[in-house]
């Protein structure tokens, strides 16, 4: 028998989540005339994407006037009315909303009722800031989400067995991906988490061996404390785990430390870029070179992190995202705080949706001696000698980062060996650094923090 999701014709958008999306809160006129239509995202032109994007803006800005005192007073001052015409020019007028917007005041974006929300997440707060609250809707939770369809730039079959090994408790990531990959494609989900109370890696391990778990949602830290655990239970993981594809998220991770992972697990590894805020930012294609955008829950600008000006294709600034289909907390023009730029080429995948690549975060650049340098290309110079192992972390000093790694498991120690890796780290990206060797660098729990700021007296 058919569980309910499964719509007409065994595709796998589902009736569950249409039924819920065509009676919430908002009106979904943009989503209903393209999901009438069966539009994959993956398949749409240029031209359809921009006509899409032009009336999920407008339907969004409209929803929020209407609901919501912050918006409608910063739409009042851009002249902003619903019975109008929205242009991009008025639309970049539009006050960006920064973490400080929501932290300060947390309900001050909120569009429904108290007694609408099912469900609140917290984000990790790491950077400093307070942590932000991101309430959700029934619709938020299983509607928008599940509906639009993605092809083969995300895709899973029925018969996956889906490790997710991310955190659960009051973050969105474990309980959004589980909600796509149960409800959206109905394959089997595995909650193992990030070590909590009742998840530890050993423990994940051996669930994923016993149900024969093919496919890793994990941050690419957690990963590598996962291939610890099975090396210390004895699990093989080529020959005891049949893993052929890890999604990494959660953290920066460069090419070369993901081809890393790749090689121990003989797996495809791809990269999902999202946050707690806006969810789904950019999702690897098969050609891992640069996230293709869902442009059906999030338009996308770059501007100029000091001006606010709208960059163009091709310069690098600061990601802005305005999530379209939200109802309890939609967030317009956020400041991501992350760097990249957008390709408007297509891709050899085939797929038209523009490609995002990333540049690192904004307020994490290493700098000494008046330098700077991104962490995310530090990263994948280290990553690309062969004598340094999946592990690291950085200490940066005012004058060179002190670089403490593990050996790969193919290297044997010798005296002088972290010259050797040094010099070739700084040819490789220019970083004055000194290698520190350990044996064994332990998991620090929750987002391991790559890079400490170390102050002289
Ligand atoms: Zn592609």
């Amino acid at each position: 028998m058919k569980p309910l999701w499964r719509n007409k014709g065994g595709n796998r958008m589902n009736n569950l989540a249409e039924y819920i999306c065509f009676h919430g809160i908002r009106d979904f006129s943009v989503l209903k005339e393209y999901q009438e239509e069966m539009k994959d995202i993956t398949k749409m032109s240029g031209e359809e994407i921009v006509q899409y994007q032009d009336k999920a803006l407008k339907d969004l800005l409209d929803y929020v006037y209407e609901r919501n005192t912050y918006y409608r007073s910063e739409l009042d001052k851009i002249g902003y009315r619903p019975d109008g015409k929205l242009t991009k020019q008025v639309f970049e007028k539009l006050r960006l909303t920064t973490r400080e917007t929501i932290s300060t005041e947390r309900d001050i974006l909120r569009c429904v009722e108290k007694e609408d929300i099912l469900h609140v997440h917290t984000s990790t707060g790491t950077s400093g800031a307070k942590s932000n609250y991101i309430m959700y809707t029934v619709n938020d939770l299983y509607g928008s989400d599940l509906l639009p369809k993605m092809g083969d730039l995300f895709e899973l079959k029925r018969t996956d067995v889906v490790a997710i090994a991310l955190p659960y408790e009051m973050s969105s990531a474990g309980q959004s991906f589980q909600r796509v990959v149960q409800i959206g494609y109905g394959a089997t989900v595995l909650p193992v988490g990030k070590g909590g109370a009742y998840s530890e890696p050993k423990k994940a391990i051996q669930l994923m061996k016993d149900m024969d778990c093919n496919v890793l949602f994990s941050s690419p830290s957690y990963t590598v404390e996962l291939m610890r655990a099975a090396e210390e239970e004895g699990i093989d993981l080529l020959n005891d785990l049949k893993i052929d594809q890890i999604w990494l998220t959660g953290e920066g991770c460069s090419d070369a430390f993901r081809k890393k992972i790749e090689k121990k697990w003989e797996a495809d590894a791809r990269f999902y870029y999202g946050s707690l805020e806006c969810g789904a930012i950019g999702i690897e294609c098969k050609e891992k070179n640069g996230y293709h955008i869902p442009i059906s829950h999030i338009y996308l600008e770059i501007i100029d992190p000091e001006t606010g000006e709208v960059l163009e294709d091709g310069e690098v600034g600061e990601i802005v995202v305005t999530v379209l289909l939200k109802e309890g907390t939609p967030l317009i023009r956020y400041r991501t705080q992350d760097l990249g730029f957008l390709d408007p080429q297509t891709c050899d995948c085939g797929i038209e949706l523009k490609k995002l690549f990333l540049r690192g975060r904004k307020i994490d650049q290493i700098e000494i001696d008046g330098n700077a340098y991104a962490p995310i290309y530090v990263e994948e110079m280290l990553m690309r000698q062969e004598e340094v192992g999946e592990n690291y972390y950085i200490n940066v000093y005012p004058q060179y980062a002190e670089i403490v790694i593990e050996l790969s498991s193919d290297t044997t120690y010798y005296e002088g060996i972290e010259e050797v890796i040094s010099s070739k780290v700084e040819f490789a990206c220019g970083i004055p650094n000194k290698i520190v060797v350990k044996e064994r660098i332990p998991y620090v729990g929750k987002k391991a923090k790559r890079v400490n700021y170390i102050k002289e007296e």
